[in-house]
């Protein structure tokens, strides 16, 4: 693939603070192989193997690198069903990083926000959400709570350029809480940093807020804490006083405004399989950990091998590093900074995980039901090899209330970036094929369903072109660039 025209408008890459003690080799795949794999994936990039993708930026959950610390760690394993010492040690690290006084080990994070949701949501209450993550508000509202989303408007809009676009606004809450009464909501739950909305980080001075205003009204405040280190560093740049603070200490305030969190360990804790609830609330506790044993696992293990909780407790350790997580959300940045540098429209400012394709932006001539980004994460794909993954009308899926498409204003190709797992060159590759794509992006039409699963539809979802694309078809693939 040729150089980008504009790649010497980029910065030079961070240097990362680590060197390459083990290799996986990955294969290129030709575009004919592609080709027939997107079609056998019905489109659909979840449903690709992995070794038909070259660059994999399908997720950084549960992909991260473990470091050599980690790999001993899980020699550490003891694998007592009850009361292992690995458990103790989680639960110390957890205590002294995140200051919650009762941790419960999951198999991941839904697991912990399955048993939140089941524990203090009755039907008919509503959460307050900034935006929403999939797997959060889906177990929310099976507990039977309304959804509301309280983000503040520059979220949805990719253009906006704010340093705090994950924030809570505040107007909004109230106005929630006078409306459907403080007894109808049993927690707010914000997410830091917020997923859908491209990895945008909440500011301390928003989450103290949060605090006061729940405080008044007797409500707890959950938080999603699956990216909190990513934004306590954005807190650290951007936030006026906190630059000289370390980030292990912005993160422990960050928690102070909340009764407790939930946690996907397969984020920014930097393991491959894990989560844990944390909370200062002792019958809240003792409430999910009895509904943990049915679905969990014994307490002290929720689901997991005593090693994975070693390895967890370590990467917990090292998430707080100051130059490991400036390295990590700096290498997204250049990233993004290498994609948009050709004019590709994405979400701005770069968030901390991912570099989002504004699919709406990139792909004006196909309509919002016709999925664009679905359609663009399965052009980039045949293109290039690199796998990305829809966050647009597909993920959105239906109002339960209406059964119609739930359109949000924000229809992305989220290109993520597993943890010290790629190097500039893979990422320069990918922003060059972002780039091409772009300059030929007339060729790709829109998708329809051949088959919709009735939950998460974007893990199982099956699809179709709506027209003739070389992108998509394999009889005039040899016409394709
Ligand atoms: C991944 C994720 C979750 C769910 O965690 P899993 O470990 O995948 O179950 C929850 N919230 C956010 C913001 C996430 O990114």
């Amino acid at each position: 693939m040729s150089r980008l025209p504009t790649e010497s408008a980029v910065p030079p890459p961070p240097t990362e603070p680590y060197r390459i003690k083990m290799v996986e080799p990955i294969r290129p795949v030709s575009r004919q192989e592609r080709l027939a794999a997107i079609g056998r994936a019905h489109y659909n990039t979840f449903k690709l193997r992995s070794d038909e993708v070259f660059i994999d930026l399908l997720t950084d959950s549960g992909t991260s690198a473990m470091s050599d610390r980690q790999w001993s760690a899980l020699m550490l394993g003891d694998e007592a069903y009850a009361g292992s010492r690995n458990f103790y040690r989680l639960e110390e690290v957890v205590r002294e990083i995140y200051g919650f006084r009762y941790v419960l080990p999951t198999h991941q994070g839904r697991g912990a926000e399955h048993l939140l949701s089941q524990v203090l949501i009755r039907p008919g209450d509503t959460v307050p959400n900034n935006m929403y993550f999939t797997t959060t508000r889906a177990h929310q509202e099976r507990a039977g709570a309304a959804f509301a989303d309280i983000i503040v408007d520059e979220a949805h809009d990719p253009a906006a350029d704010h340093p705090f676009k994950g924030n809570v606004d505040l107007n909004r809450l109230e106005a929630l809480i006078r409306r459907v009464g403080p007894e109808r909501i049993p927690y707010v739950s914000v997410a830091v940093t917020v997923n859908m909305a491209g990895g945008q980080p909440v500011s301390l001075a928003n989450l103290r807020a949060v605090r006061e205003l729940t405080r008044r009204h007797g409500i707890k405040v959950f938080l999603d804490a699956t990216r909190c280190a990513e934004n306590a560093y954005f807190i650290q740049q951007r936030e006026p006083g906190y630059r000289n603070r370390p980030v292990r200490e912005i993160l422990r305030e960050m928690m102070a405004c909340a009764d407790g969190c939930t946690m996907s360990g397969k984020k920014d804790a930097l393991v491959n399989i894990g989560g844990f609830l944390a909370c200062n609330d002792e019958t809240l506790y003792q409430k999910a950990a009895d509904l943990a044993v049915l679905f969990e696992g014994f307490p002290t293990y929720g689901g997991l091998a005593g090693r994975d909780m070693e390895a967890m407790a370590q990467g917990i350790l090292e998430m707080v590093d100051d130059a490991y997580i400036a390295h990590r959300v700096e290498q997204v940045r250049w990233f993004g900074a290498a994609v948009a540098a050709s004019g590709v429209p994405i979400v701005r400012p770069v968030g901390g995980h991912a570099v989002f394709l504004d699919a709406r932006g990139f792909l004006p001539h196909v309509p919002q039901d016709e999925f664009p980004a679905l359609a663009l994460a399965a052009a980039l794909y045949v293109h290039s090899g690199v796998r990305g993954m829809e966050r647009g009308v597909v993920s959105a899926g239906r109002d339960p209330a209406t059964g119609k498409h739930r359109y949000p204003r924000l229809e992305l190709v989220r290109l993520t970036v597993p943890r010290r797992v790629y190097t500039a060159d893979h990422l320069g590759l990918a922003a060059r094929a972002c780039a091409e794509l772009y300059r030929d992006r007339e060729a790709i039409c829109g998708m329809r369903f051949t088959y919709e699963p009735e939950t998460l539809r974007f893990f199982n979802g099956r699809f179709e072109p709506v027209a003739e694309s070389p992108y998509f078809t394999t009889a005039s693939s040899a016409a394709g660039p």
